[in-house]
């Protein structure tokens, strides 16, 4: 992951953006940032806004407060297509009826003579799509039809991309390859790229940067790596990846839990509330070091297993290689082998 994106200038900002659909808030007071050559996902639970901000940066959608920038330039008062901003929609939307070079020919009649003189070539080796320029588009591949879209994005020149759900027409065997190529080209584009995806595990592998949307607000913006390890509060921890919440005792740099002695991410003191991913726990032989526990149930995951393992009344998810010789049922012995998150305390 490059750091680039810490300190590169933010080019497209949203600035106290509200959006109201009758009784509905669409999006609440949210201001974010896009940052010269980033990709910045917008990631949140069904109907939290992520679809309405797109839009309203794309200008298909009014807000009702608020105001979006790209550079020095105020763009939400712009009609859509003269904004500088591209967008490649769910479903690609390519004419069925052009070849390929003729469906990105087309979006060139938007551009600057200098891209309409140097033609769709240049656009379609960016795209790697050079050899199948005559294809019709029910004869590519999905990943190849979003290609399409992409190369013809950025026939017209934009500043910025916007992404609806870029992978979820594509079937899960090419979604990772898929996403790799993708990721590649974008970044080769220089371009900001702003995307919606509800896939966390596409946010936290295909982003420099990941804006978390809960009800219409933000509820953290951050690299994957800050939002995974240090999540802002419950609903980030959880939303990111399995946790467990734990509750403890805190006395400084530990707390007593549960599972027993944790140490914690910063100092606190009193009754806390605590995040613990499944790999931050140990699962070891009955009588090891840590507290008795039960495994209750086991999800065999291929690399991995989750063993989901009772102590007292609560259960916890612990990840552990899949080939140790575990048991439902097997006593055994459970403790945390790194920091917990203080979520509240
Ligand atoms: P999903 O992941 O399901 O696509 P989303 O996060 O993109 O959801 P939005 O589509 O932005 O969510 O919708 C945000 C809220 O605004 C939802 O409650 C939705 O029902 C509502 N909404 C969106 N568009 C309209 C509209 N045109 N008229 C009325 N309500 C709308």
């Amino acid at each position: 992951m490059t750091d680039i994106t810490n300190t590169a200038a933010p080019f497209l900002r949203i600035d106290g953006v509200s959006k109201r659909f009758g009784d509905v808030a669409a999006l609440r007071d949210v201001s974010l940032d896009l940052r010269e050559g980033e990709i910045h996902a917008l990631i949140g639970p069904s109907g939290c806004g992520k679809s309405t901000l797109l839009r309203i940066v794309a200008g298909f959608e009014g807000a009702d407060e608020g105001a979006v920038h790209l550079g020095e330039r105020r763009i939400d008062t712009l009609k859509p297509e003269a904004r500088g901003i591209g967008i490649v929609f769910q479903d690609y939307a390519l004419f069925p009826h052009l070849t390929v070079a003729q469906n990105v020919a087309f979006a060139l009649k938007y551009a600057d003579d200098a891209r309409r003189a140097a033609g769709t070539a240049p656009l379609l080796r960016m795209v790697r799509l050079d050899g199948l320029e005559s294809r019709y588009p029910d004869e590519l591949s999905g990943g190849q039809q979003q290609r399409v879209a992409l190369a013809r994005t950025f026939a017209a020149g934009p500043r910025a991309i916007l992404l609806d759900e870029p992978f979820s027409n594509l079937d899960a065997s090419l979604r990772e390859t898929t996403r790799r190529e993708i990721r590649d080209i974008l970044k080769a584009s220089g371009l900001g790229i702003l995307f919606v995806t509800h896939d966390r595990e596409e946010a936290l592998s295909f982003a420099d940067r990941i804006s978390v949307l809960r009800d219409g607000g933000v509820e953290q913006t951050g690299l994957p790596k800050d939002l995974y390890f240090r999540p802002a509060n419950a609903f980030v921890a959880g939303f990111l990846g399995s946790t467990n919440f734990l509750d403890g005792i805190a006395d400084g740099a530990s707390a007593e839990t549960p599972i027993g002695r944790v140490s914690l991410d910063r100092p606190a003191s009193g009754p806390v509330q605590l995040s613990l991913r499944p790999e931050a726990i140990g699962i070891a032989p009955e009588g090891s070091d840590g507290v008795p526990a039960i495994v209750a149930s086991l999800v065999f995951k291929g690399h991995d297993a989750s063993a989901f393992v009772r102590v007292g009344e609560a259960t916890f998810e612990v990840l552990m290689p899949a080939s140790l010789d575990v048991q439902p049922g097997q006593c055994v012995s459970v403790a945390a082998r790194a920091s917990a998150v203080v979520l509240k305390g």
